[in-house]
């Protein structure tokens, strides 16, 4: 257990990285059940940057043929979100037809996936479902139920596996959470 400090705010151990692991491998055994036997090819589409870890962590453990999209999309400032969901980056190939498991770090207030749902359907996806490392409670008031969830977690800001404080802490191996006690 340790801390870390990232600009001005001091961050603790919360998830360790094996126990976000075996997280991992129970979520991607259900994602298997479901895809194992597809004949089309599903599109993971990695939410960067912060579901970089996640999306690697995952398909390493997929046993069906798959594609990688990404497209990037930034919401939140310091330690909250803004409400406004901005495409920073497009997809990265054509979609059209295709079936899409989005992969996420987290889901919070809900507002990113429902933007992604938009760009999926304007785009032309054939289906979409919701793999997300994390969901917040405040998520099931969007009425979003996503598919796959590997973690629940409080309604507290955290950083690393691929999570930031305005940028800093992706590259951290376990979840940290906000120290309250500074
Ligand atoms: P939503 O649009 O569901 O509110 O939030 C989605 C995005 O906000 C996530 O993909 C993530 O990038 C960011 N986010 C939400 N909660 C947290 C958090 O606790 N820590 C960090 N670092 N980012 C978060
Ligand atoms: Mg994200």
């Amino acid at each position: 257990m340790g801390r870390v400090k990232l600009y001005d705010k001091t961050f603790r151990t919360f998830i360790p990285y094996e126990k976000i692991e075996k997280a991992i491998d129970g979520v991607a055994e259900k994602v298997n059940a479901d895809f194992r036997d597809c004949t089309d090819i599903p599109i993971l589409l990695c939410v960067l940057n912060g579901s970089i870890m996640f999306t690697a962590e995952l398909m390493k453990r997929l046993d069906f043929n798959c594609e990688i999209v990404s497209i990037k999309l930034s919401s939140y400032s310091g330690t909250q979100s803004t409400g406004d969901v901005r495409q920073v980056m497009g997809l990265t190939a054509d979609i059209t037809g295709r079936r899409i498991i989005i992969v996420e770090d987290i889901v919070d207030s809900g507002n990113t996936i429902m933007e992604l749902r938009r760009i999926l359907a304007a785009k032309g996806a054939a289906s979409s479902s919701i793999c997300t490392m994390l969901l917040k409670p405040d998520a099931c008031r969007k009425d979003l139920h996503p598919e796959y969830v590997a973690m629940e977690i409080p309604n507290d800001f955290i950083v690393g596996f691929g999570l930031d404080y305005n940028e800093l802490g992706r590259n951290l191996k376990d979840i940290y959470i906000l120290d309250q006690e500074e």
